[in-house]
């Protein structure tokens, strides 16, 4: 396989916004994907970017404006409090917190992925890899919840219809937990078809039934493993896909359905990760000129998350 030209986009507020100590989506997870890359040299084959930050406008191509409205509120809140000589949190759910850096790491976490779909659309890459957080799949049109403040592959999708005149956009989603935001935001919208796998019954509970007809859900029971997910893939992803025609495919790269991973149980291993990738890849080749833009999601045990993501991006990157 002849390399490929990746972009990898990521931006230094990404490290800085965090939730607490102890809290699993944290950010040591950045530093277990670059020193990684970095250790197996995957890093050199990259094109590496420093994302943008997103405008309130870009953001509400997904988001009610009132959701952004109200995390611009909760960052005015935190501000003051650090003015008044305090370090605070903002706690959205049970979950889900912003420190006094998680506005900023949040507006570039979507800005990667615009950045990123600007570049694919140029040409300048065939395909990226955003390494960024907070995570964005479970955020709906109006609410922040479960890690994640702003959909950045929803807002990817939107914009890459809105400001690049695309038709046809694919969404690809193997994290662990059912991307619930996306699906929020993008059910009932013909011009995207959504394929995804999640643990069954699991957070957020949600995908079973499917919210509409452009959503192509596989609930997946706990302890099931990459042979038995590689032929539902097969059987109920990849036609549906291949009928589509996406003229570009985003894909929500959460790694928590690793089996090293505890917050899920479900029996992926890097080969599985490589081995899904290169369909993704052959539907891209195929339809979409190899336009892909990945986004981190998930991943928390950290050595397993800088395997899976190398598997990954060297996937994409043909290496
Ligand atoms: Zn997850």
């Amino acid at each position: 396989m002849s390399a490929t030209k990746t972009g990898y986009f990521s931006h230094p507020s990404c490290r800085r916004h965090e939730m607490g100590r102890g809290h699993p989506e944290c950010p040591e997870r950045l530093d277990a994907i670059e020193d990684r890359l970095l250790a197996t040299g995957v890093i050199d084959a990259l094109d590496r970017r420093q994302a943008r930050e997103a405008s309130d406008e870009e953001i509400a191509l997904a988001h009610d404006p009132m959701h952004v409205a109200a995390v611009r509120g909760l960052r005015e809140e935190i501000a003051e409090q650090v003015a008044a000589g305090g370090y605070a949190y903002a706690h959205i759910d049970p979950d889900t917190a912003m420190c006094p850096h998680s506005w900023d790491a949040a507006v570039h976490a979507v800005g990667a992925v615009l950045d990123a779909t600007d570049a694919v659309m140029a040409g300048e890459v065939e395909n990226a890899f955003c390494a960024v957080r907070p995570p964005g799949h479970h955020a709906t049109r109006g609410r922040a919840m479960g890690f994640c403040i702003f959909n950045s592959v929803a807002t990817g999708v939107r914009y890459a219809i809105d400001r690049h005149g695309l038709k046809r956009v694919a969404v690809v989603d193997f994290d662990v937990h059912h991307g619930n935001g996306t699906e929020d935001i993008l059910a009932g919208d013909e011009r995207v078809l959504m394929v995804g796998l999640f643990q069954h019954p699991f957070y957020p509970g949600s995908g079973d039934p499917p919210l509409a007809a452009n959503m192509v859900n596989l609930p997946v029971p706990a302890y099931t493993k990459g042979p038995a997910i590689r032929a539902m893939i097969e059987a109920e992803w990849l036609p549906r896909l291949e009928a589509f025609r996406p003229e570009m495919v985003f894909i929500s790269a959460g790694f928590d359905a690793h089996r090293e991973d505890d917050l899920g149980q479900l029996g992926l291993v890097e080969a599985d990760y490589v081995w899904i990738t290169d369909r993704v890849k052959d539907i891209a080749h195929r339809h979409a000129q190899g336009r892909i833009v990945s986004s981190l999601e998930g991943g928390y045990n950290l050595d397993a998350l800088g395997r899976s993501v190398e598997a990954h991006v060297r996937s994409l990157a043909g290496l």
